[in-house]
């Protein structure tokens, strides 16, 4: 569902360029996990901004299903972005002064579904993410694995096509992150999406299918297979296994 070609982005600070990314191609196919890999300041957030078209890339080409994102307008954009995406941020992004079942049914006004008709939609998608009990809590009465589920669920009640997460679980203890990424997981199989997650976190990245590795904003490689976070036990820490379970 992805291709992407040449793509180079660079930034201007001062009379310094900064080359974020350096080149770079590759694809996805749909109904994959994929995890994008690398240190701080690799270009992973940059890459994944501009596969979401919330950033424009200074070279390259970007095609998301028939779409080639750099011969669309501002406004194709913005409708691109509300009908075909969702996007998970680290920082969960919830709108402080609406509570939680109205940031989770606020993608589904910019489509004109009726007031009752997103609460339903807005509710059924709380409880998948078990949140179902926090509907009327202000972002700032939830914890930070609250809120998460809070921003997973916003990107998935208008059933994109695409899921991009930019360190979904960067603020979350190594337990809440397990049941994060099942979640994730367990919503991508069942219902055929495609999730683009970055990520600087091998473990974490383990469980994608394919695993994109990027250096200085270049891919130094790509590899495939990975586990599943569904067959693990909810008891085990993965971090406590000794490595010779982990196979
Ligand atoms: P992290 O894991 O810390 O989030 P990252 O891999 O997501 O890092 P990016 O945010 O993509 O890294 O940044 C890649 C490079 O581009 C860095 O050197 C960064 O300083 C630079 N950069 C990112 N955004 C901008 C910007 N708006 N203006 C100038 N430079 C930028
Ligand atoms: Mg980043």
């Amino acid at each position: 569902v992805i291709r992407v070609k040449d793509l180079y982005k660079i930034y201007r600070v001062g009379e310094t360029k900064v080359r974020a990314l350096n080149g770079v191609d590759f694809e996805i196919y749909k109904g994959e996990f994929v995890a994008i890999v690398g240190t701080s300041g690799s270009g992973k957030s940059t890459l994944l901004n501009m596969l979401a078209g919330l950033e424009k890339p200074t070279k390259g080409q970007i095609i998301i299903g028939k779409t080639h994102m750099e011969k669309l307008t501002e406004k194709q954009l913005v409708a691109f972005r509300r009908e075909k995406v969702g996007f998970i941020f680290q920082s969960y992004n919830l709108l402080n002064t609406m509570n939680a079942i109205e940031n989770v049914a606020l993608p589904l006004s910019f489509r004109g579904v009726s007031k009752k008709d997103r609460l339903k939609k807005a509710r059924e998608f709380m409880s998948l993410v078990g949140v179902a009990d926090q509907e009327k809590h202000m972002p700032n009465q939830m914890s930070g694995g609250q809120q998460q589920r809070v921003g997973i669920a916003r990107a998935l009640v208008v059933n994109p096509q695409i899921i991009f997460a930019d360190e979904p679980t960067g603020n979350l203890d190594s337990k809440t992150t397990m049941e994060v990424l099942r979640l994730m997981q367990r919503i991508v199989r069942e219902q055929q999406q495609t999730l683009v997650m970055v990520t600087h976190d091998n473990h974490l990245a383990s469980y994608a299918d394919r695993r994109i590795r990027i250096v200085d904003g270049k891919i130094t490689g790509i590899e495939t297979g990975g586990r599943s976070a569904l067959e693990e036990t909810d008891k085990t820490a993965p971090e406590a296994q000794q490595p010779a379970q982990m196979e």
